[in-house]
Formats: C-alpha cells, structure tokens, sequence
C-alpha cells in the first residue's frame, strides 16, 4: 500500500509538472491559459509559486504524454487524471482548464482544481481531482502549505471559499489564508489549522450560500474550540475581487474594520429578517445561544453570554437557564 501511495504521488506531480510546462511553453497554454491569469490581475511571480497550470483543450494529451514516458494507467486512473469509459477508452479529466495544484504540507501534489475558461453556464466551473488514496479532502486545506509560517506569526488564520482569493490575498501581501475549496467546512480541516492558531477569521463571499456556510462554519470552529471572526463582503464580492477591484491597502482596511466577533456577526445577520416580531427574535436569540453552548471553554462562554445579554438586551441570567437547559441536552 505504502508502494501504491507513493507510486501516486510520482504521478500527480509528474502531471504538476506537465501542466505547469504547458501553460508556460506552448502556444495553446500561454495564449489561453497564461493570458487569462493575467486578465484575472495575477502576477507571474505569483502564478509561478502556486505552481498553476494549464490542462490542453485535447482529450488525450496527458495521457498520451504520459504513456510516452512510461507511466501506467493504473495509477493515472487511481489519481482521477484520466477517466476509462464502458467501451475501455481512455480520456483525460481535466481539459482547456486553467490548473491548480493541491499541495499537502510537504509541498507535494496531492490532485487539482481545474477552472474552465468558459463563459457559458454548460461547464462545471471548476473539476476536482475526486478523493484518492492520496487525497483525502476532508483533511486538506487548499494553501496549507504556502501559508503555515504566516499563519504562526500572525497567530490568525483567514478561511476563504476558493482558490481564486487565495491567490490574490497572497498576491495582496496577506499570506495567512487557506481554502476548503469546494469542500464545506470539515473538523479535520478545522483541526489541521489549529495545530497553528486557535484564531480563524472567515472571509467568505457576501452571497447567500456565503452567509450560510459561514454560519454553519463558524459553529464548527467553535466546537473544535476556536475563537471565531466574521467578514462577507459587500454587494457579492468574494476576497479575489475585492482585491482585483479595489487594491491591496483597501482589501486590508476592510478586512481590519469590519470583521467582527461571531455573537455580533450572527446577531445581525439574524436579526435581519426578524426585525421587531417577538416569536422570531426569540428564536435568534435561542440560536445564538445554541451557538455559545457550543464552546467548549466555560469562561468563555460566560464572556459570550454578557456580550449577547447587552447586544439582545435580555437579562442574562435567562440566557445563562437556556444555555444549562441547551447543555444538558447535549450531555
Ligand atoms: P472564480 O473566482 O474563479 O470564479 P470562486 O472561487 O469565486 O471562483 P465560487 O463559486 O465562489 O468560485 O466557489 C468557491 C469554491 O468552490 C471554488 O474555488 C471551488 O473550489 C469550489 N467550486 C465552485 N464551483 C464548483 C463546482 N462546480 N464543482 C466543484 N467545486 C466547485
Ligand atoms: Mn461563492
Ligand atoms: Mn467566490
Ligand atoms: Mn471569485
């Protein structure tokens, strides 16, 4: 097993390389592949340390390559890279997409994201490497590896939505950011960064599934017992092209004003749309409670349930009988 494993590795990093080579030495790679990286606002520098790629428009090409150099369909199959049909043909996954390695914290390829170029709603956005041997999602981060030191000096993590604005926070000069990248949020994921910071501030994009994810995401950390900052950004921006729109010092300036704590965060966006109707506040205020119920640390808990007593305006040592009442519950 340890042979297979490390017989995968040697193939998704040979193909790492294949797609970097592409996009940077042929024709087809550079006009479509490099040119759109660039219309996207990325620097080479930056392009060239993520590693990105460019997968050919072709439905063979790497596997033919790959034949060429004497690497077996087994393990080019097992890693996701080509696709065997019923009638035994054999294709490649990713085709005419823009390519971004997934490293683990060594630095090797673990699989990809493949973005296509494509304006038209028909394609998948983006293609993943599906799970492998060697690619667990649910206990990878996407930027993991170009991020850790950051991440220690600044004791805090920013968790985005994609590969897109983990680039381009790099690319800004904030290097302490990783991606669950086409995951939803999991406790390995969660676990992973807290080998680094207890601190995550989550800069998910200011849509809807965004608002969700980062209430479903922010229960999770807490959990794990993390202490937990909230940002969306305004009128549908993701980090990317807040960044991309606006500059490096204006991206930070927002990000340093307007993330707040958790009870806040979940307070207003709640609040919302219970406006002044007493059953629905009430509710809000029960899921805040359910939230704070959440923390592992009492102490904590304790700071949380006075902040949200003052912001909800409701005594607290009625939040104090609902959050014993949510805690028995869970025991
Ligand atoms: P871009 O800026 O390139 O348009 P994005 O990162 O803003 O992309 P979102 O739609 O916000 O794209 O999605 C966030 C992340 O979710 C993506 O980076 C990708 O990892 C994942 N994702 C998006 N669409 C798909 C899809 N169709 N299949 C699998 N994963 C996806
Ligand atoms: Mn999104
Ligand atoms: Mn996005
Ligand atoms: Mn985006």
């Amino acid at each position: 097993a340890q042979d297979k494993r490390e017989s995968l590795f040697i193939v998704t990093n040979w193909a790492g390389k294949f797609f970097k080579e592409t996009l940077w030495d042929t024709e087809e790679g550079r006009t479509v592949g490099l040119n759109y990286f660039k219309e996207r606002g990325y620097r080479e520098d930056v392009i060239r340390k993520f590693e990105l790629g460019y997968s050919p428009e072709a439905w063979t090409a790497l596997h033919e390559r790959a034949k060429k150099e004497g690497y077996k369909d087994e393990f080019l199959e097992a890693t996701g890279l080509t696709i065997r049909k019923d009638d035994g043909g054999i294709y490649d996954r990713f085709r005419g997409r823009v390519m971004f390695p997934i490293h683990n914290l060594t630095g090797k390829i673990l699989g990809f994201g493949g973005r296509t170029l494509k304006t038209e709603k028909k394609a998948a956005k983006y293609v993943n490497s599906p799970e492998s041997e060697i690619y667990h999602k649910s206990d990878v981060l996407y930027g993991l590896f170009f991020a850790k030191k950051a991440i220690l000096d600044a004791d805090n993590c920013y968790l985005v939505e994609g590969y897109a604005d983990v680039l381009s926070m790099h690319q800004a000069g904030v290097e302490n950011v990783v991606s669950s990248s086409g995951t939803s949020l999991t406790a390995g994921q969660i676990r992973l960064i807290s080998r680094y910071t207890k601190n995550v501030t989550i800069l998910y994009d200011g849509d809807e599934a965004g608002i969700k994810a980062s209430l479903r995401g922010t229960d999770m950390l807490l959990a794990e017992g993390l202490n937990v900052k909230v940002l969306l950004f305004p009128d549908g921006n993701d980090p990317d092209s807040y960044v991309q729109r606006f500059g490096s010092t204006a991206f930070k300036q927002y990000v340093a004003e307007h993330q707040q704590d958790f009870i806040f965060y979940k307070t207003h966006v709640l609040l919302r749309n219970a406006a002044h109707d007493p059953v629905k506040r009430a509710g809000v205020i029960h899921d805040i409670v359910e939230s704070i119920a959440l923390i592992p640390d009492a102490i904590k808990a304790s700071v949380f349930v006075r902040e949200c007593s003052v912001l909800l305006d409701i005594e607290e040592r009625i939040l104090i009988a609902e959050l014993n009442k949510i805690r028995i519950g869970q025991s």
